[in-house]
C-alpha cells in the first residue's frame, strides 16, 4: 500500500512539472495493479480520474503547451523553421491557436526533418501508408516503446480489459507494427496470454475463436478480442452465417479501435459472441494522447495528456464551444519523444461535447464522426461518415459492416449500397432513410458484389477479397496474403 502510494506520487509529480515519469515507477505500478486484481479482482469500468478543476486544466495546459513547443523548436528540425526558434516566449492558448496546423502530408513529406535531434534512443518500426503499398518509417524513441505498453497493462487491469489468465486474440494488421508490438507486449505485462493473428481471413479468425487452447491457468479457449471495428463486424456477420452464436465462444471482452463504433455494430457484435465491447480513439502520430470511449458512445481523454482543438474543415480556424469539425492534436512533452507533433490535424471529424456521463467535467469528451475524407457536402449541408452508417446500418437488408459510396450526379446524390438481396421495396426503405437523413434528390443503387467502389474498410486492403467470399469448411486452411487489393484511399485513423 505504501510502496502504491509513493509510486503514485513519484508519477503525479513528474507529469505535473513536465518530467518523463521512470520506467522503474511505471513497472512498479503494473506489478501492484497486477497484485490487486490476483487477489481482490479488478475496478472495472472507466478509470479516467482528475483532481484539477476546469480552471486549474487550462493553466496546466499553457504551461504544458509552453514546455511542449519549447521542446519541439529547440529539438525538431521542422517546427525550428516553421514555428521559429522562439515560438514558446509568451504563448498563450490564443496565439497558440494562431500557428499553423501539420498536416499528414507534410508529416509524411518531411518525416526526416520531424525527429526529435534531443533524442538518444530510437527504436524503428515501419508503418505502411496505405495508399501505395510502400511502408512508412515511423521512428519511436525507446523510451515509448517501453512505457507505452506499461500504461496498456495498466489500464487494462484497471478497466478489467486485460487481465492475468486471459487469452487475447489479437485480429490487428501486424503491418501497423507499433498497433502490433504495444498490444501484445501491454497483453504479456498484464499476465495474459497474447495470440497474436493478424488480419487474416474472417474464417480462420473464427475458428481461431473456438480452438481448444493447451494453456496453463484453467482457461480453455480466446476470451478477448483485440481488433478494428469493421473486421469485428465481419467476424459477426460470418459467424452468424456459419450458424454459429454465442453458445459456440467463450469471448467475454472485445476491444475495438481505429474505426467509428456505432450502436448497431455494438449490439451485432455483443449478441453475436455474447461479449461485452469496448472502444477507444488513437492515432499512431499521436499516441499517448487516447479517448476512451463511455457507455453513452463519447469518447473521452485526460486533457493532461494533450492539448484538442476543432477546426473548420474548409479554412483550418478554430472552432470555439461545442462544435464540429476536424480533430486537432498536440500530445505534451514529454509523452511524445521521438517525433513530436504540434497541432497536428488528425483527418477526424468529432464534435467536442460535454457528455455528461458522469465523468468529471474536466476530463473532455468528443464524439467520433468519422473520417474527414468521407464527408459528403449537398449545398449548404455536411453529411459524415457517421451519418450514413448510422442510417444506413438501420435498414433491415443492408450487409453489415456497411458499405456505400455517395456521390453527386447533376443536382442529384447516388448513394450506392451494399445489400444482401436487392429489391424494389429495400430501394424505397433505402431512399426514405437517405431522405430522413436529410439528403435531397437521392437515387439508390443496391449492390450486391462483394467490391463495389465503396469507402473502404480499414481492415480491406490487407486482406485479398477472394478470400472474404472463401466457402465454409475452409477455415483452417490457407493463410492471406500478405497484402491485398488496394481498397482506394487511407480510411486509417491510425494510418
Ligand atoms: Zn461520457
Amino acid at each position: 500500500m505504501i510502496e502504491a502510494l509513493a509510486v503514485q506520487m513519484r508519477i503525479a509529480w513528474a507529469r505535473a512539472v513536465g518530467r518523463r515519469p521512470r520506467l522503474a515507477d511505471l513497472e512498479a505500478t503494473v506489478r501492484l495493479a497486477r497484485a490487486d486484481c490476483e487477489r481482490f479482482g479488478t475496478p472495472g469500468g472507466l478509470q479516467l480520474v482528475s483532481v484539477f478543476t476546469p480552471a486549474e486544466v487550462r493553466v496546466l495546459q499553457r504551461r504544458a503547451l509552453v514546455r511542449t513547443v519549447r521542446n519541439a523548436v529547440t529539438h525538431v528540425p521542422y517546427y525550428r523553421e516553421v514555428w521559429g526558434p522562439e515560438a514558446h516566449r509568451g504563448l498563450t492558448l490564443e496565439r497558440f491557436a494562431e500557428f499553423p496546423l501539420t498536416t499528414k502530408q507534410e508529416f509524411r513529406a518531411n518525416l526526416g526533418r520531424f525527429f526529435n535531434h534531443n533524442c538518444r534512443r530510437f527504436a524503428l518500426y515501419q508503418h505502411t501508408s496505405g495508399t501505395t503499398g510502400a511502408p512508412l518509417g515511423l521512428y519511436i524513441s525507446y523510451n515509448e516503446l517501453e512505457s507505452w505498453p506499461l500504461t496498456i497493462a495498466v489500464n487494462g487491469l484497471l478497466t478489467g480489459e486485460i487481465l492475468p489468465g486471459d487469452i487475447q486474440q489479437v485480429n490487428l494488421s501486424s503491418l501497423a507494427q507499433p498497433d502490433w508490438y504495444v498490444t501484445e507486449r501491454g497483453a504479456v505485462l498484464a499476465g495474459a496470454v497474447a495470440v497474436m493473428q493478424g488480419t487474416v481471413p474472417p474464417q480462420e479468425a473464427i475458428a481461431s475463436l473456438m480452438e481448444e487452447r493447451c494453456v496453463p491457468g484453467g482457461r480453455r479457449r480466446v476470451n478477448a478480442v483485440v481488433a478494428e471495428v469493421t473486421y469485428m463486424v465481419e467476424l459477426a456477420r460470418v459467424a452468424r452465417a456459419m450458424g454459429l452464436g454465442r453458445s459456440d465462444f467463450e469471448v467475454e471482452k472485445v476491444r475495438l479501435g481505429g474505426e467509428p463504433l456505432i450502436p448497431r455494430y455494438q449490439s451485432f457484435i455483443e449478441e453475436t459472441f455474447g461479449a461485452r465491447v469496448a472502444a477507444s480513439w488513437g492515432a499512431s502520430e499521436t499516441i499517448p494522447t487516447m479517448g476512451l470511449r463511455c457507455a453513452r458512445g463519447n469518447y473521452h481523454f485526460d486533457e493532461m495528456s494533450g492539448y484538442l482543438e476543432v477546426v473548420h474543415p474548409d479554412t483550418g480556424k478554430p472552432l470555439e464551444g461545442d462544435a464540429t469539425g476536424v480533430l486537432v492534436l498536440t500530445p505534451f512533452y514529454p509523452g511524445r519523444e521521438g517525433m513530436p507533433v504540434l497541432r497536428y490535424r488528425t483527418g477526424d471529424m468529432v464534435t467536442r461535447l460535454r457528455c455528461g456521463c458522469g465523468l468529471p467535467e474536466n476530463i473532455g469528451a468528443f464524439r467520433f464522426l468519422g473520417r474527414e475524407a468521407f464527408n459528403y457536402r449537398q449545398g449548404a449541408s455536411c453529411f459524415t461518415q457517421v451519418d450514413f452508417l448510422e442510417a444506413l446500418s438501420q435498414v433491415e437488408g443492408v450487409r453489415l459492416p456497411v458499405r456505400y459510396w455517395a456521390q453527386a450526379e447533376g443536382d442529384a446524390t447516388v448513394v450506392d449500397v451494399q445489400v444482401d438481396e436487392a429489391s424494389a421495396e429495400l430501394e424505397r426503405r433505402l431512399v426514405q432513410t437517405l431522405q430522413g437523413m436529410g439528403l435531397d434528390r437521392v437515387k439508390v443503387r443496391q449492390q450486391t458484389t462483394p467490391h463495389f467502389r465503396h469507402v473502404p474498410l480499414r481492415w480491406e486492403k490487407r486482406v485479398p477479397p477472394e478470400a472474404l467470399e472463401q466457402p465454409k469448411g475452409n477455415a483452417r486452411r490457407g493463410r492471406a496474403a500478405p497484402v491485398g487489393r488496394e481498397a482506394g484511399a487511407d480510411a486509417g485513423a491510425h494510418g
